[in-house]
């Protein structure tokens, strides 16, 4: 028997911007195919970010909208009050989530808004030009850490999810990434699960996803999985952080 692969019809059938090798164009798939498969594509809201995927409602063909740089959170907060029968979710690099929009992530998760979160983490800005993110790695060579990523003077790599885990309305956290079919497959079950947790009504979720940016690694799309599976998994361990469902 063979499997004919189609297009998840919530995605739209135009070419993206991302460069070659890039993660959003997989992830946006996989959130096009839950979105599908659980039947929610006309109850389904999107916040998009500022960042590479500032555009994702070119993309998806359900109700997407724009929230100001780091404010994703907020403006899912109040869609979801207004609207807590709808699926709502931010999309978010780790610029919007990790840098500017810092305190929006936290609160939102501690007052446990009933909203799903995923946070693309690929370790630098790739839109404005591949500079030094909070998540960037020590050693990491970027446009504003041309020494390498230096504890002693630009800090250590933040680590969101960690930080999130103490807040008692944060309900599931996951840590996954798209090196690999299986890890891609772990990806789409972790997105279920929090939209999932959402339509029950259980609270904050969050799935952060590893993700290559080849443009601003300085590598070609294979070695970018490959720098994935080797070096950055050792900072961000993959994996269930916090069920508490
Ligand atoms: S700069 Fe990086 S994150 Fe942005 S589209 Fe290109 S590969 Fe993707």
């Amino acid at each position: 028997m063979t499997e004919k692969i189609t297009r998840p019809a919530s995605m739209k059938d135009v070419a993206m911007h991302y460069c070659p090798g890039c993660g959003h164009g997989l992830i946006h798939r996989l959130v096009c195919e839950v979105i599908d498969e659980i039947g929610v594509r006309e109850k389904t809201i999107a916040v998009a970010p500022v960042g590479c995927a500032v555009l994702a409602y070119d993309y998806w063909d359900f109700d997407t909208l724009e929230a100001a740089h780091g404010r994703t959170p907020a403006v899912a907060t109040g869609i979801k009050r207004v609207h807590p029968d709808k699926l709502v979710f931010t999309y978010q690099g780790d610029g919007d989530l990790a840098a500017i929009g810092t305190s929006e992530i936290i609160h939102a998760g501690n007052r446990g808004e009933d909203i799903s979160v995923i946070f693309v983490n690929n370790g630098v800005y790739g839109m404005t030009g591949g500079q030094m993110a909070p998540t960037t790695l020590i050693g990491q060579t970027t446009a504003t850490s041309l020494y390498t990523r230096r504890p002693e003077k630009e800090g250590y790599p933040l680590k969101i999810m960690e930080m999130m885990a103490v807040l008692p309305g944060v309900v599931y956290l996951e840590r996954t990434s798209v090196h690999s079919p299986k890890a891609v497959l772990a990806t789409k079950r972790a997105i279920r699960k929090s939209f999932e947790i959402q339509l029950d009504r259980k609270g904050f979720s969050m799935v952060e996803v590893l993700s290559p940016c080849p443009t601003y690694w300085g590598l070609s799309p294979v070695k970018s999985m490959e720098r994935i599976e080797k070096e950055v998994v050792k900072e961000y361990p993959l994996g269930t952080i916090k069920d508490v469902c």
